[in-house]
């Protein structure tokens, strides 16, 4: 079956793929297998080369990547390149880190023991459509580094960054058979290789409905899982913050990337001594965001992914938003900025919305903004805003959420660990940690007795 990538903004092809289906995922399952013992077998040395080779190129073609990526995603043409950038600093960071991950020796009596760190052997990467390279990158950079191969599977709306990624692999010099990309559904390729007997593990990043049926389908052979699932996190603003700060901060943390982020903050929790002043500058802030062309400069905000996807997010606006920003005439798939005001019951601010929509509740005191922020399913990540340093601290331990951030609407840098708490996932990604994600930990006793 045919396979029609189109560009968000003006609904136009992009290019059209010929799709795989269970004999391609079988046949890219065998090429990793194969390819397993040698790659495993490289000095750390080498395979650390081979991973900065990659680091380079993925700079030296980052316009290129950028362009691809903005044209398949909708995504604004400078979030591109800064996330391609972030990509080949993935792959400078694992090659890095190929002989820095090392075992124990541990006291025992009667001999040695030590621990070794071992590839799994093929690992499945499923990755989504809102961050499709950096987030393969993730994925893809750790399990090389740990000496695995690949078989990485990104989304059918969004695969032209991968297939260059894998085509730039090869460039670099990393063998055929170590980075395998497959394009084609998730119900048949994602499917095929969570059920696959050659496959070690999953590396899932998805809506948590998705990484429900992972999980299950991984338990049948207990094969390892990563999951990087669904959020819906709070930015929490203090009384006592910089008000003028945090709203000129917020539109980002929930419009970034038109909403379809698993990190935007949806929920902006405010106390009530600072609502009426935060919601005025936040109106403001929300209405000056550029909303247009993602091949602009300029440009902060481009439309949703698919028609498909804007019908799910409009299905949320229940009520008269507080206020509804602009969006272009003519084709791509807009949806504006949203603001509605919400309690922590309504749907809106219980489920991920993935558009760019923001449900505004207000708190009385710190315990009850902690009690809102806590009461959804999810805990991936989210703010807080104050310029009391210890109830910084305070809240940043009491939320349930696997990233936070304080007077910032930061989540992700490439050596810092990555990942939620609750129905946000578990595993982590990014930094040192996500190589024992791609890993198994051997312990070998010798006896020096006799
Ligand atoms: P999705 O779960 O629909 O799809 C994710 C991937 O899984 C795609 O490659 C898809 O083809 C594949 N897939 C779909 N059905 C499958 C099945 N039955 N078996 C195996 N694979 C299958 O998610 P999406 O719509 O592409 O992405 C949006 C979701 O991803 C949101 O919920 C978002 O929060 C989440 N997300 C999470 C993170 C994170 O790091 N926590 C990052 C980005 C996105």
């Amino acid at each position: 079956m045919t396979l029609r990538v189109l560009n968000p903004a003006t609904e136009q092809p992009v290019a059209e793929l010929e799709q795989a289906g269970v004999a391609e995922t079988d046949r890219a399952v065998a090429a990793a297998k194969a390819a397993f013992p040698a790659w495993r077998a490289v000095a750390p040395s080498d395979r650390a080369r081979l991973l900065r080779r990659l680091a380079g190129l993925v700079e030296d073609h980052r316009e290129e990547l950028a362009l691809l990526e903005t044209r398949n995603v909708g995504k604004p043409i400078a979030d591109s390149r800064g996330e391609v950038g972030m990509v080949a600093e993935v792959f400078h960071y694992y090659a890095g880190a190929v002989d820095k991950h090392f075992g124990q020796t541990i006291p025992v009596a009667g001999g040695v023991d030590m621990t070794f760190r071992e590839p799994l052997g093929v690992v499945g990467l499923i990755v989504p459509w809102n961050f499709p390279l950096n987030i393969a990158s993730w994925k893809v950079g750790p399990a090389l580094a740990c000496g695995n191969t690949v078989v990485l599977k990104p989304a059918e709306l969004t695969p032209m960054t991968a297939i260059r990624l894998a085509e730039l692999a090869l460039e670099a010099g990393i063998p055929e058979g170590v980075l395998n990309v497959v394009v084609g559904p998730g119900r048949i390729v994602g499917e095929r290789l969570i059920h696959h007997p050659d496959v070690a593990k999953i590396g899932f990043t998805g809506s948590t409905e998705v990484g429900i049926g992972v999980m299950r389908g991984a338990a049948e052979s207990i094969k390892r899982v990563t999951l990087e699932l669904g959020g819906k996190s709070a930015n929490i603003v203090f009384a006592d913050a910089d008000v003028e700060r945090a709203a000129a901060a917020a539109p980002y943390a929930v419009f970034g990337n038109a909403g379809q982020d698993c990190c935007a903050r949806s929920r902006i929790l405010v106390q009530r001594e600072a609502y009426d002043r935060f919601v005025s500058l936040l109106i403001a802030a929300t209405g000056a965001m550029r909303v247009g062309d993602p091949e602009d400069d300029a440009t902060e905000m481009g439309p949703l992914v698919s028609a498909s996807h804007r019908s799910t997010v409009a299905s949320f606006i229940e009520s008269e938003p507080l206020f509804t920003g602009a969006t272009p005439d003519g084709p791509g798939f807009w949806f504006p900025c949203t603001l509605v005001e919400a309690t922590n019951d309504d749907r809106i601010a219980r489920d991920e919305v993935f558009g760019p929509v923001a449900a505004i509740i207000p708190f009385t005191d710190e315990a009850d903004a902690v009690r809102i922020a806590n009461d959804t399913p999810y805990g991936l990540s989210g703010s807080i805003w104050t310029t009391n340093g210890a109830r910084a601290l305070r809240v940043a331990r009491a939320l349930e959420t696997g990233v936070i951030s304080i007077n910032t609407n930061s989540s992700v840098r490439v050596s810092t660990p990555f990942g939620g708490f609750k129905q946000s996932g578990f595993g982590r990604e990014l930094g040192m940690n996500a190589l024992d994600g791609y890993s198994e930990v051997k312990n070998v006793f010798m006896t020096t007795e006799g």
